[in-house]
């Protein structure tokens, strides 16, 4: 891939996406929080499914100064901007202090050490003005004896060389894209993202020569679709990622709504639900073929904000679909039911985007 350094300049400048960029400035510009740089963002253990199996795995979110997307006004639901350090670096030192909480953080809550590690910045771990290369390279170092390693990263600064700091360790490596969505006009005019699924699988291709892998990061239901439009732009979504060589796992994200985003000024205006519940199991049934293990974590699930159905039925139908993430057997979605489900229908059934008139 090519490695001249992008600049959100470069992205904005006759994308269209100026406007876009304003309105997110502008909303970004309320926040007042400021964060150690000494402290990750977040740290959990959990469990997930990975190429070779379940895994039991340390997700890892680093605060490096956040997103470079994020400056220029970034994507409509990332609220991620909001949690990084002011002033935009974190130095090689204050990095390394936080990965080692994290550690200390395992060491106090897990029997054993996870085999899998996942590290995402809320940004990209592989731009190298979030994290220098010097640190790229004690991270591998540092989980030399894990067995496989995540990082996050968008698509421009995915190069075969900066992953064999990990491959070179022995590693499985794996490189995490939010692609959001297969379809460029979604990514472009409800995400405000910038780059194209070309790039996507240019990246996926980059990461193949290093031996690596590619996870895609899917959003589900951006704002300005209806929850039909979404569900069906996350079939196709799937579908065509998985097709991608390189491509051995889909993660979709349902959207929820986040602090100092252009989701929470429509959400607040009436003019946005989170998906439902229904509308994750739907996609995941329906493309449990797919050449991919498909999984998918909402965040959120049962609340305003996030992926919601009636309040009854949320706790059993999340637990259907972690149950789903780890057996990828779509049958678990026949043992949960709720008589909201016949509320979906109707709102997939009905739900338009396009303002309705009321008379004409
Ligand atoms: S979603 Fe990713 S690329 Fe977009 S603003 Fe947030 S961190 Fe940046
Ligand atoms: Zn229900």
């Amino acid at each position: 891939m090519s490695t001249d350094e992008p600049s959100p300049e470069v992205y904005e400048s006759g994308r269209g996406m100026d406007a876009h960029n304003a309105a997110m400035r502008e909303i970004r510009a309320r926040r007042d929080e400021t964060y150690d740089p000494r402290e990750p963002t977040r740290v959990w253990l959990d469990e997930d499914n990975t190429p070779d199996g379940t895994r039991q795995s340390l997700t890892i979110i680093l605060n490096t100064g956040g997103c470079r997307w994020a400056r220029a006004g970034g994507c409509t639901m990332c609220g991620y901007v909001a949690e990084s350090v002011e002033g935009g670096s974190v130095s090689h030192g204050d990095l390394m202090t936080q990965v080692e909480k994290c550690i200390e953080h395992e060491r106090e809550n897990a029997d054993d050490p996870a085999r899998l590690i996942k590290i995402y910045t809320s940004g990209s771990f592989l731009d190298e003005r979030e994290v220098p290369a010097e640190t790229r390279a004690a991270v591998g170092e540092t989980f030399a004896d894990r067995e496989r390693i995540v990082v996050e990263s968008l698509p421009d600064f995915v190069d075969a060389p900066k992953l064999a700091d990990f491959t070179h360790q022995g590693l499985e490596t794996d490189v995490a894209i939010g692609l959001e969505t297969a379809t460029d006009r979604v990514r472009h005019d409800c995400v405000n993202k910038y780059f194209d699924f070309a790039d996507f699988e240019a990246a996926c291709a980059e990461a193949r020569d290093a031996d690596a892998g590619a996870k895609a990061y899917l959003l589900l239901k951006p704002p300005f679709l209806s929850e039909t439009e979404a569900v069906a732009d996350m079939k196709s979504s799937v579908r065509r990622c998985a097709a991608v060589d390189g491509c051995h796992t889909v993660s979709m994200n349902p959207c929820n709504v986040q602090r100092y985003t252009m989701v929470e000024d429509i959400f607040h205006d009436g003019g946005y639900r989170p998906p439902w519940l229904w509308s994750v199991c739907d996609v995941l049934e329906s493309t449990a073929d797919a050449d991919a293990i498909v999984v998918s974590d909402p965040v959120g699930h049962g609340s305003d904000r996030g992926p919601h159905n009636c309040g009854e039925c949320d706790d059993r139908v999340q637990t259907a679909i972690k149950d789903f993430d780890l057996r990828q057997d779509p049958s678990v979605f026949e043992q949960v039911a709720c008589e909201c489900e016949l509320t979906w229908e109707a709102v997939v059934e009905h739900e338009r985007s396009f303002g309705m008139p009321l008379a004409r």
